[in-house]
């Protein structure tokens, strides 16, 4: 049996569509413009790429847009400054620092630097602390996308085994925390886990967020089991060209899983949905208007 396909590009026109119109509430009922300021430092392809769809989506929106290209030489107070200026701007309600930064950057730093209210990214430690203890907070994009897939697939996830592979801070842990707020039994596993096959074997749900082309195989899924797969990784491919791949062996894996997550087409699309239904938050969070229900 063939798993359904969880399509995340048709979800997240739908979550856009919610957005718009929430968008255009706030713009005739209290004259708030949500305004979401993008900073890039260098000239990374694939960053550049994520930042050009970012400002795109959040002028489809009908959102203000800023993009801020700092070179990739550029100092940690230059940065600093810009991050210091968008948190003084009434029009912007999001920031989002476009990670990874040169290394004469320090990340935490800048993240740190950022207005908690306006950290869209979810990655700011007040918001990650909130997050932890069950307090309002922006949740980072990409498991809040992850989150709304999987309830909107299987509906109440409570007491359902979930597996999230990759501990990271943008990623693995705030998943986790994710999961457990929706009453999952959740494990988190890492480059450390013994028998990793076993412990994928056990879950109900399986999220797999390492950054290693296909690792998930076939064998490691339970049979029917939801996979969301928020790898993304370039490989070689014919004739010279490179294609998209998850963490997880897509064609071995539909065959067992009951629903599964493609890549591209899956989580990606949902991660910027979900930063767009962040700025929208941020700008009401920050107005006290009451904030609607997006995600
Ligand atoms: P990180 O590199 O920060 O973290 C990877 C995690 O995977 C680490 O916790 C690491 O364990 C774990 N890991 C590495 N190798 C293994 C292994 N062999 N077995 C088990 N665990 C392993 O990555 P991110 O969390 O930032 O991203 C993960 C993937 O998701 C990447 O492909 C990235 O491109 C993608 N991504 C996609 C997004 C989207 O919008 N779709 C958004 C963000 C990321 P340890 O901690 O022990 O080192």
């Amino acid at each position: 049996m063939s798993a359904d396909i969880i399509d995340g590009k048709a979800f997240s026109e739908k979550v856009k569509a919610r957005v718009a119109a929430q968008v255009e509430i706030l713009k005739n009922q209290s004259n708030l413009t949500p305004g979401l300021a993008v900073v890039l430092v260098g000239e990374d392809p694939a960053s550049q790429v994520y930042v050009r769809n970012k400002n795109r989506s959040t002028v489809a929106a009908g959102m203000k847009s800023e993009e801020i290209k700092l070179p990739a030489s550029a100092l940690q107070e230059e940065v600093l400054a810009v991050v210091n200026r968008l948190n003084e701007d009434p029009t912007i309600h999001g920031i989002l620092v476009q990670l990874p930064l040169p290394e004469q950057v320090d990340e935490m730093a800048i993240l740190d630097a950022i207005d908690p209210a306006k950290d869209v990214d979810g990655f700011h430690v007040v918001n990650t602390g909130r997050q932890a203890v069950g307090l309002p907070a922006m949740v980072p994009c990409t498991p809040l996308g992850c989150i709304m897939m999987l309830k909107d697939r299987i509906g109440d996830l409570s007491g359902l085994n979930a597996v999230v592979v990759g501990r990271s801070n943008i990623v693995g842990k705030p998943m986790a925390n994710l999961l457990l707020a929706e009453n999952c039994t959740v494990t988190i596993a890492h480059s450390r886990t013994r028998n990793l096959p076993e412990v994928c074997k056990a879950a109900d749900i399986l999220i797999a967020a390492v950054g290693r082309p296909k690792m998930i195989e076939g064998d490691w899924v339970k049979p029917g089991a939801t996979v969301i797969d928020v790898g993304i990784n370039r490989i070689p491919a014919e004739e010279g060209k490179t294609r998209l791949v998850g963490d997880v062996d897509f064609a071995a894996v539909k065959e067992v899983a009951g629903a599964i997550t493609p890549v591209p087409g899956g989580v990606g699309p949902m991660t910027i949905a979900c930063l767009l239904a962040n700025t929208v938050t941020a700008a009401c969070r920050i107005a006290e208007i009451e904030e609607p229900r997006i995600t």
